[in-house]
């Protein structure tokens, strides 16, 4: 029996109103599918997917109908599972692309990055030119509006997209099912989990009085109602509870400075 491709995944939520076009390689190499996630709301698509599905996002960019079509992209931060699309929405199909401040600078730049990630995203990220967007984001029939919430910690420019109106929050990679925890000088992706811990309290607050919000990730699905945040907000006090007592008790062993902190860092 053949094993069918896992490419591409559309998947409608909200009554048809939120498209999700999920990617992932199909390279025999990868243990399981990586999946990241675009959203089209209303014309408006949250990031563009990898640098190694950029053919099928054209498939894709194509086969949309004229009620469907894009008006502009929003790319949440500039990982490549994020905003590798973002140079063909541009060059090819004259979607303007926005981003926050702090994101521009690293999307003119384009990117490359280790093979591991090649792997499951493709080779690079190519530059793409962008404009600055600080206001709420209207859609194109004017139907929705998103404010745009600054949640760093999982990259520094990381900004989630807010509704609400319709109790939705778009997070790509800022609320993850378990956080990856990369800690260390020498990892490639510097996560701050002390800043990813006030950007889910800033979330958190942010709707105030939404509980029935829908969080929209990236590649992990929609997560129901606003006490997933504080849960996560638990998962990683309780992470630095265990730390300080890990801390200690490796004193009293007699370890200390580096040494001490590499072993916490393993556990
Ligand atoms: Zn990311």
């Amino acid at each position: 029996m053949k094993i069918p491709k896992l490419v591409v995944r559309i998947t409608y939520h909200c009554n048809n109103e939120v498209l999700e076009w999920m990617w992932s390689s199909d390279n025999p190499l990868m243990p399981y599918p990586y999946w990241t996630s675009c959203y089209l709301v209303d014309g408006l698509l949250i990031d563009s997917g990898a640098p190694g599905g950029e053919n099928d996002l054209r498939e894709f960019v194509k086969s949309l109908n004229h009620t469907q079509l894009i008006e502009k992209c929003f790319i949440t931060h500039t990982h490549e599972d994020h905003a590798g699309g973002a140079h063909i929405l541009d060059n090819e199909f004259g979607i303007p692309i926005y981003t926050s401040k702090k994101a521009i600078v690293l999307l003119k730049k384009g990117n490359t990055y280790p093979e591991y990630r090649q792997m499951a995203w493709g080779p690079k990220l190519l530059p793409v030119h962008a404009k600055i967007i600080d206001e709420p984001i209207i859609t194109k029939s004017k139907k929705y509006k998103f404010e745009l919430l600054s949640m760093e910690g999982h990259a520094p420019e990381l900004v989630a997209l807010i509704e609400k109106n319709q109790q939705w929050a778009f997070v790509a990679d800022a609320v993850e099912p378990k956080y990856k925890m990369i800690f260390g000088r020498n990892s490639d992706i510097q996560e701050d989990i002390s800043l990813i811990y006030q950007s889910l309290s800033k979330l958190y607050e942010f709707p105030d009085g939404m509980d029935n919000l829908l969080i929209f990730s990236a590649g992990n699905g929609v997560l129901q109602g606003r006490e997933i945040i504080t849960k996560k907000m638990e998962e990683i006090e309780n992470l630095h509870v265990k730390v300080h007592e890990s801390h200690k008790k490796l004193q009293k062993e007699g370890y200390s400075g580096k040494k001490l902190i590499r072993i916490i860092i393993k556990k």
